[in-house]
């Protein structure tokens, strides 16, 4: 049985795992103690489901648990670390290398930097998406203090050479900070493999909750400091004070366990269906994969139907399914997106495009039905374009 809508906008939020929310449930009704308070029962249970989920997240990406700061999400984890390195580091240099594609939460948070007095180098990205290596060892200077790349982008998913810019990065004495909340849980990721300092992520983008997401904080070769951005009680190590959000904590744990578990079987379907999708919608004149076909997350496909815009295109598919034109985090400004520009398409390509985001949850009837949809909406809309509506 198909139900209606289907949801294909994966990258923007996902659905929360049902195992995930039964773990979490306890911790609203029964287990409701603060995880600070150290002098009862109530603040113990709590503070030990906090650690039991801490290594689960730490787990997901070869960290140790002490180097887990539990945010609010990624956004809060980008503020974090790109601010709080800046700051900490300021008497080394006050040069951030990072990438014209990035998520607006790093891209933002770098525009107040410079407000602050920091310098930022916004590197340029090919037509596949990818950084060119070259211009970030010629983009470091003396006044360096850190690098910022994504680990996979949001809009195409294309997938940078993390572990090697980390090694770049760690040559040159440089910290390293990736904003990895597409890749977190949907490929295999490696703090220490892949020479990563500081790392971003995000729950509720691996079927965990909303407004919960982690900082990685590398602690030794070499032990990162940062200027704490939310001052108070001093939780977190002093790094990031206020009430721990515990259901939501636990949540985190339990999606992390579930994806470093689940990952390898999951990332099989989920690819073949999102091949199927691909190749089918490819078949169609005049469409394009939009970033590198290679590098990219197994989930991710974004296309440009030329002739078309994808604002008309999705009005006749809409109410049945849910993807996205352009960036989800954008969209709200109809701009057309920065990402698609950075790899060189022109305006008509961009308001061409469309993101196509599945999940585990993303069944083939789905995608037959997806594809079948589709098909018969661009058609549509190319003709009555044709013929002058
Ligand atoms: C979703 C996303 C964010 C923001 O994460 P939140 O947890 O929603 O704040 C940051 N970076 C990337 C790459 C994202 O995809």
């Amino acid at each position: 049985m198909l139900n209606l809508p289907i949801y294909l906008d994966n990258n923007a939020t996902t659905k929360l795992d049902e195992r995930v929310f039964e773990a979490m449930v306890p911790y609203f009704t029964e287990h409701y103690g603060n995880a600070a308070s150290r002098s009862h029962f109530f603040g113990w249970e709590a503070e030990e489901a906090v650690d039991y989920a801490r290594e689960q997240v730490a787990q997901l990406v070869g960290a140790e648990p002490k180097e887990i700061v539990f945010t609010s999400g990624a956004t809060e984890a980008d503020n974090l670390g790109l601010k709080g390195i800046f700051e900490m580091y300021a008497t080394k240099g006050n040069h951030i290398i990072t990438v014209v594609t990035e998520h607006k939460a790093v891209l933002d948070t770098c525009a107040h930097i410079e407000k602050l007095g920091g310098e930022i180098t916004y590197l340029n990205v090919d037509k596949e998406g990818l950084i060119d290596i070259e211009s970030l060892h010629k983009a470091i200077k003396p006044s360096t203090i850190l690098i910022a790349v994504m680990y996979a982008n949001n809009e195409i998913g294309v997938i940078q050479s993390i572990r090697e810019i980390g090694a770049i990065a760690r040559k040159n004495g440089i910290l390293f900070f990736t904003d990895a909340t597409q890749a977190a849980g949907k490929i295999p990721i490696n703090v220490n493999n892949d020479n990563i300092d500081l790392m971003a992520f995000s729950a509720h983008k691996m079927h965990g909750p909303k407004g919960t997401g982690a900082l990685y904080v590398r602690r030794r070769n070499p032990r990162v400091r940062l200027m704490a951005q939310m001052d108070g009680g001093g939780h977190e190590k002093n790094m990031r004070s206020g009430t721990l959000n515990v259901p939501g904590i636990v949540g985190f744990g339990k999606a992390c366990e579930l994806r470093r578990i689940e990952m390898g079987k999951d990332t099989i379907q989920i690819k073949k269906l999102r091949d199927k999708l691909e190749s089918e919608l490819l078949k169609l004149e005049h469409v394009y994969i939009n970033g590198s076909a290679k590098s990219r997350l197994p989930n991710t496909c974004n296309l440009s139907f030329k002739y078309i815009d994808s604002e008309s295109l999705m009005q006749e598919f809409n109410k049945d399914i849910a993807v996205s034109s352009g960036s989800a985090c954008t969209s709200a400004t109809l701009e057309p997106s920065y990402v698609l520009k950075a790899i060189g398409l022109n305006n008509d390509l961009v308001r061409a495009s469309i993101r196509f985001g599945l999940s585990r949850f993303t069944t083939e009837d789905e995608i037959d039905y997806a594809i079948d949809h589709i098909r018969k909406a661009v058609l549509k809309v190319r003709e009555a374009s044709l013929f002058g509506k």
